[in-house]
Order: structure tokens, then sequence, then C-alpha cells
């Protein structure tokens, strides 16, 4: 595959960008779980490095005035904060609706009444499995299923709306069905059945947790029944594995143009992954205003717009509606970021990549790289 990186081109034409609308705040990489998907970097920073009290909150300022209307508390796990509830509390007291991403396994009905009273709105709860043995077998945490129900109950009962979040691999997807059930159970109003993205540490496990086509043809139609059956009792947002798509997902309404996520130490990225693009710089909070970084930052400028996009995507007709698909996924796959998005039926690498979904599927292979912070 091609093993030589382009840099991405910016637009200098490009009228300044509309105002993003959601800002992903990882809070901390520190995390007692240990997911063989975790989205996180496979460099983790360490609490030392974190941003302070003052300085989240700061920025939750600037966001405000930039026109975000969406902040998104995440990790690691972001409850392990002492500071999570005056963080939630400053989100709202400037207008921003808030959603905690967590999971669940450190929340406490205290904790849940402390968030309700900060003014959370939302909480997503991540399930790798519903299944005990299924769950330690991703996560490496004992006991985490119950953790995660109890969590459930405790945000429930203090009028938190959750979303399960259900991050599906080969090694849970039989029990798809029930996970509906579950979903029911625990009160929540929306499910994700969220199929690994393999970024990070889920391309170092990908031949280990990637279903065949075979298993993904039976979960869109388990999806396709559930939607039927549970129509307006439950929402289901479903995401497939991208290697057997025929174009790439809109990665984050394209790069740049919707979203903003900063790293525990206060890095901005135009999505939590861009950091495995490494010829970008990325600003930092604390040498540079968040609007600014947004408008003019060369890591936000490299890839936004249509500029940078080979030529087949810019004369497609999909280009607004995928924006050329996942920059990071490009370089994983085809060895450069500017390339086109291989998972898109187009591009000359798309049957290469499915071939090699399918054969790491049949192989079946087992062993687990569990998220560690000793490669630090
Ligand atoms: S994916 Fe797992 S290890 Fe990563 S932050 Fe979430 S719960 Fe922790
Ligand atoms: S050619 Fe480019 S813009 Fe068109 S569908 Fe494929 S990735 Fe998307």
């Amino acid at each position: 595959m091609n093993a030589v990186p382009s840099v991405g081109v910016a637009d200098q034409t490009a009228p300044r960008p509309e105002p993003p609308l959601a800002l992903l705040c990882e809070l901390t990489h520190r995390c007692p779980l240990r997911c063989a998907y975790c989205s996180n970097p496979l460099e983790l920073e360490r609490s030392a490095n974190e941003l302070s009290t003052a300085q989240w909150k700061d920025l939750l300022d600037q966001a405000a005035r930039l026109g975000v209307l969406q902040v998104h508390f995440s990790g690691g796990e972001p409850t392990v904060r002492k500071d999570l509830c005056a963080l939630v509390a400053h989100a709202a007291s400037v207008g921003l609706y808030t959603n905690l991403i967590t999971s669940g396994v450190l929340m406490t009905p205290q904790m849940a009444q402390d968030l309700a009273a900060a003014g959370l709105e939302h909480a997503q709860i991540g399930f790798p499995d519903i299944d005990e043995d299924g769950s330690t077998l991703i996560t490496a945490f004992k006991g985490g299923l119950e953790r995660k129900y109890a969590a459930a109950e405790a945000l429930r009962a203090v009028g938190i709306a959750i979303t399960m979040n259900a991050v599906i691999t080969r090694h849970n997807l039989d029990r798809l069905p029930q996970m509906f059930a579950v979903a029911q159970q625990i009160g929540a109003r929306r499910i994700e059945v969220a199929n690994v993205q393999y970024y990070g540490w889920g391309l170092k496990n990908r031949a280990s947790l990637i279903p065949s086509p075979e298993q993904l043809a039976w979960m869109n139609d388990c999806v396709e029944q559930a939607r039927e059956r549970l129509k307006g009792l439950l929402t289901i947002d479903y995401v497939i594995p991208d290697y057997y798509a025929k174009r790439p997902k809109s990665c984050l309404g394209g790069w740049g143009r919707r979203f903003l996520n900063v790293t525990p130490s206060g890095k901005v990225l135009p999505c939590h992954a861009a950091e495995t693009i490494p010829h970008l710089q990325f600003d930092t909070v604390t040498e540079r205003p968040l609007k600014d970084i947004w408008e003019h930052g060369t890591a936000f400028q490299a890839y936004r717009g249509e500029a940078w996009m080979p030529k087949t995507c810019r004369s497609c007709d999909f280009k607004e509606a995928d924006w050329g698909g996942c920059r990071c996924q490009a370089l994983a796959l085809a060895g450069d970021a500017a390339a086109m998005d291989p998972t898109c039926e187009q591009s000359p690498l798309h049957q290469s990549v499915r071939a090699l979904a399918e054969a790491e599927a049949a192989a079946g292979q087992t062993q687990i790289i569990y998220r560690d912070f000793s490669q630090s």
C-alpha cells in the first residue's frame, strides 16, 4: 500500500468555517478498564499533564462564545476527575447541553444526584457485552457489568436520560437481540449499536474482534427487525464496520466542520484519532485561543473542505455527504492521510481491505492486547 504520506492542502479561498456544534472534553485518560478497542491513543497522557479545573472552565467559556452547543465529557473515565460536577455545572451555566460518556463502573447514587444537581442532561453508558465473562474478556475488569446496571439505575433515578452504547465485536454479536431487551430494562431511550471502529487500540486488536460478512448480514436483519418491533419505544442507532461498507461514513460531519476534541493536556484535535497522523501539528488551549485554533489552526485547515481531496472525491456526488471519509483510516489502510478512504468502493484498495477483514474474521484469532499505560 502507498507508504508516501502527503500533506493536506488548506483551501486558502475557503470562507471562515461555521462554529462547531460539539466539543468533546477528554478530561483524563485514567480509567479502571483496559478495553481492547479503546479509542484513546496508544500513547496515553499521564494525570500530571491534565488541565486544571480553571483551565477546563476557561475552555468551556471559550467554547460557548465560539458557538458550541453541546459538550461531551469523556475520558478515559471522566468520573475519576474530582471536579466533574463542577465542570458540568459550569458548562450548564454558560448554556451548553451536557452529556457524560462513561463506563459507569465508578458511578454511585450520590454521584448521580450531584451530577443531576449540576445540570447533567444525558449520559451514555458503554456496554462491551451483556454477559459478565464477555464483558471481562474485552475490558480486563471483573464485575463491571453489575456496576454498569447499578450506574444506569442511579442515573435514571435522578432523571438523567440514558443511552446504552453497545459496542459490537464478533464475541458478543450473538447476544444482540437480548441487548435490545436490556436497553429497555435499564430505561434507556436510545441504544447505539456500534461496531468497533478500527483505530488505535481497536486497530491493534482488529484480527481478534472483527465480524465476518455473514455475521454482519445477520446483524443487519436483527437491527431491522428490532427497529420495526420497538418503533416509538427505543431509538436504535447502528454503525457497521467500515470495512464492509460501500461508502465511508461522514466522519464527524467532515474534518474541521462540526467537531472539536480536546485531550487531557489541552491539545485541540479535529477528531479523537487525529494524533495518529504524524505530520500534523496540534495547538494547545493553554497557548492559543480556541476560536483562533478552530478557524486558523493548521491541523484543522489540513483536510477541511475539498481542496485536499483526491480527484475522484472532488467530482463525486457524495462529497458533501461523507466529506471524503476518514483521514485516520486512509492513513492506517492506505499509508496516506490524503488518500481516498479505502472503505469507499471507488478506492483501488477497497477490495483488498475487505478481503483482509474477511480473512481476519475467518482466522478467528483470540489473543487480545489490552489498553496499557506502560506503552506511553
Ligand atoms: S473504552 Fe474502555 S478503557 Fe477506554 S476509556 Fe472507555 S471504558 Fe476506559
Ligand atoms: S469517492 Fe470520495 S466522496 Fe465519493 S463516496 Fe467515495 S470517499 Fe466519498
